[in-house]
């Protein structure tokens, strides 16, 4: 049936698809459909379509903090990369939800706007990034975003600004109403230095680059820190560097990190995640709260 929907609609679908190359985990699931909509118009009838015949779908960005928790997903990848229009305007960024993060950062930072110096080493989609309110270094996309364009449930297109959109700590009101898809967002920078905030970044990517495990496939952080604490310091203490489960093992460098080290499976790493948090558990009596999100 599906099949009959995406031949007549014309809309870009790849049936039976590896979704190695669409999660920075690499796990080498597969799935039914991966769709690219070109357009809003695109998106909600092919959302209506599937929601009026119980199909599963799920909304991905760029896949940097996902695991794939299956060999199949019998169902609908939307991917949101045609939506991917930018507008400035002096200070004010009008963004399509399917940009990369680190682009905008990059490209921003060139023009010499400020405000989104911490997000140039994060490897999201705009869309999904404000949804996660991704941040770093005590900042986060809450400080820059003024407003989104979304789609609702009942595929009204309606723009929801400041309190609406809950921002907390890697969350909004988006991670708890997964129904809702921002389809692009307005951001407003502060004019500032150019060659500081370049030196910003480059500083940042230094740090990255010796902290973190970058030359494996992972998901950034796994847990968040726990108040007044580390993940990372709580996982090493345990003796979990270095530990392998499956193809999956907690990182040498950075022991908030688990990374694809040999042909991961999903399963292996949310066993991983699982051994993890027991062992925090059992030694600190401290409830790790996951960071990434586990996609069944
Ligand atoms: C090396 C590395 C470093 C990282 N460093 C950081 C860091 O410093 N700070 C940080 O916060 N994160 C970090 N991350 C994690 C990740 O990059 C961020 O959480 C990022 O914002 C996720 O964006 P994404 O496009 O990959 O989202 P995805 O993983 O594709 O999706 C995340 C969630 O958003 C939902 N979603 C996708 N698109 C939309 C949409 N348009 N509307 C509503 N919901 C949507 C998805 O369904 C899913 O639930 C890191 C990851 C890696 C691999």
């Amino acid at each position: 049936m599906i099949k009959n929907f995406i031949d007549t609609s014309g809309i870009e679908c790849y049936e039976d698809v590896s979704l190695k190359k669409y999660n920075t985990y690499k796990i080498d699931a597969k799935a039914k459909y991966l769709v690219f909509p070109k357009d809003s118009v695109e998106l909600i009838r092919l959302i209506s379509y599937l929601k009026s015949n119980n199909c599963k779908f799920l909304v991905l960005g760029n896949g940097s903090n996902v695991i794939f928790n299956f060999e199949y997903y019998d169902g609908v990848i939307i991917r949101l990369d045609r939506f991917n229009s930018i507008s400035i305007n002096d200070n004010v960024i009008e963004v399509g939800a399917g940009y990369s993060l680190i682009k905008l950062a990059n490209e921003v930072a060139l023009l010499g706007l400020s405000g989104l110096e911490f997000a140039s080493g994060i490897p999201g989609c705009v869309g999904a990034s404000v949804a996660m309110n991704a941040g770093a270094y005590n900042h986060s996309l809450a400080e820059v975003v003024e407003s989104v364009m979304v789609l609702t449930p009942d595929n009204e297109i309606i723009t929801m600004t400041g309190e609406e959109l809950e921002f907390n700590y890697r969350e909004s009101f988006f991670k708890y109403n997964k129904d809702y898809i921002i389809l692009s967002c307005k951001i407003i920078l502060s004019h500032g230095n150019k060659e500081e905030i370049l030196e910003l970044i480059k500083d940042r990517r230094v740090r990255r680059m010796e902290s973190q495990p970058l030359n494996y496939p992972s998901a950034g952080s796994v847990f968040r820190n726990p108040e007044g604490n580390y993940a990372g310091k709580l996982i090493e203490d345990c003796g979990f560097k270095g530990y392998k489960l499956g193809g999956a093992m907690v990182s040498l460098k950075h022991a908030n990190f688990i990374i694809n080290y040999d042909g991961a499976t999903g399963r292996d790493i949310v066993l991983l995640i699982n051994k993890i948090r027991n062992s925090v558990k059992d030694k600190y009596n401290i409830d790790l709260i996951l960071e990434q999100i586990i996609i069944d």
